[in-house]
């Protein structure tokens, strides 16, 4: 049987806490959407969101409020700070997407794919500069 890893995130302001436990298989269930409606809601270039079986999402503090983005989703944010935390389909409800930027700890998440790729902002440059911070605003 795969061994189990707990993951744990939030929204920005810290009033919405959860964890996650999943597989290795499961941290690879992870796109990068592109969508005009995620890329509206977050106000980035895309969104990444790891699907969790709504079982394995355990929430340990705070209420999300939910904003029905399309008559086939919603999006699920701190009504504080307004981190958008959870996605959902209608007609999917035993599933939830976790953003990624909302994990305390992304890196063992391993994205397999983009969605809606010709709606974004494509092609990435990937030989741009890469800094692991950035030195002209430090302070975030
Ligand atoms: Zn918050
Ligand atoms: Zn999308």
């Amino acid at each position: 049987m795969p061994s189990r890893e707990s993951l744990t995130g939030g929204c920005l302001c810290g009033q919405y806490r959860y964890t996650i436990t999943m597989d290795d298989a499961g941290m690879k269930q992870a796109s990068h959407c592109h969508c005009r409606f995620c890329r509206k809601a977050t106000g980035c270039a895309f969104l990444t969101c790891l699907a969790v079986p709504l079982p394995d999402l355990h929430v340990a503090s705070g209420t999300l409020q939910v904003y029905h983005s399309s008559p086939t989703a919603q999006r699920s944010f701190c009504p504080t700070c307004g981190s958008q935390v959870v996605f959902t389909y209608v007609a999917q409800p035993a599933v939830v997407y976790i953003t990624i930027g909302s994990l305390d700890e992304p890196h063992s998440i391993q994205p397999s794919r983009h969605i809606f790729a010709d709606n974004g902002i494509l092609p990435f440059d990937l030989s741009l500069p890469t800094h692991r911070q950035n030195s002209d605003s430090p302070l975030l």
